[in-house]
């Protein structure tokens, strides 16, 4: 679905992705881990076309390639986030809007899609979740849970051949975070394609079919979830693993 190559990113003097490669096929899940400001959440951002990387390639399955060390048109970001979508840590729902517009904004406005076919096909996504009854609700009457769930409708409707998740749990309560992995795990077993950032190594290792580790802007260390969790080779794979395990 899509194949990165030394992908590179600096914030002024600050560079933030030393040379990234990952490929991510069809149906499978990658999952990233590593400390704070390693620069996982950049990596998806730049697939989201929310930033721009300073070089590298992407290519995408129609065999489309983006270099990012050239001049990047507005066409190949428009083409590159329209592949995916993101699920961000805070959620980031519109606040004026009922869950029911959160979710439909995007097919109807962006994507024009036929507005009574997206209304129907969100109230499916919305049941799917356990949220048929909110939909009329504001996001500020949800929990943070329930606004997760939201969250990652609002992605699904979009059709996406990517889900990107940033670390779609670690701004909820301890009590909250079942519900909102359930669903990531279930949207994993349906087969969609994902990378999903997170904290939560047990759940790295139940849902990834690779698992790679993030220090400083590059990776250190990948492979099945178990070998790294268990038997990581590299040093500093070993030392963030203590200190969180
Ligand atoms: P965390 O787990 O804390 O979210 P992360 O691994 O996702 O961390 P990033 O959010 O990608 O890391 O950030 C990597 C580095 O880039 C940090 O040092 C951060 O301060 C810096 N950074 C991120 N976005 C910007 C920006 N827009 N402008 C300047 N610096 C930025």
């Amino acid at each position: 679905v899509l194949s990165v190559r030394g992908l590179r990113k600096s914030f002024g003097s600050n560079e933030v992705l030393s040379g990234i490669d990952l490929d991510v096929r069809r149906g499978r899940v990658v999952a990233i881990i590593g400390p704070s400001g390693s620069g996982k959440t950049t990596v998806l951002r730049s697939l989201n076309s929310l930033e721009v990387p300073d070089a590298g390639t992407v290519t995408l399955s129609d065999g489309r390639t983006i270099d990012f060390g050239a001049t990047v048109g507005k066409r190949d970001l428009t083409a590159l986030r329209d592949r995916s979508s993101m699920v961000f840590q805070h959620f980031n729902l519109f606040p004026h809007l009922t869950v029911l517009q959160n979710v439909v904004e995007g097919p109807v406005r962006v994507q024009k899609r036929d507005p009574r076919e997206a209304r129907a096909e969100a109230e499916t996504l919305l049941a799917r979740v356990g949220l048929a009854e909110k939909a009329d609700a504001y996001p500020s009457e949800l929990s943070g849970g329930q606004q997760q769930r939201v969250g990652i409708v609002r992605a699904l409707a979009l059709r996406p051949e990517l889900l990107l998740f940033d670390e779609p749990t670690s701004a909820l309560d301890p009590e909250l975070v079942g519900d909102v992995l359930t669903v990531v795990k279930e949207l994993a077993d349906d087969g969609w394609t994902m990378i999903v950032v997170t904290h939560e190594l047990e759940f790295a290792r139940r849902v990834a079919d690779e698992l790679v580790f993030m220090a400083d802007g590059a990776v250190v260390e990948r492979g099945a979830p178990a070998d790294v969790l268990s038997r990581p080779r590299e040093a500093r794979t070993q030392q963030f693993l203590r200190r969180v395990l």
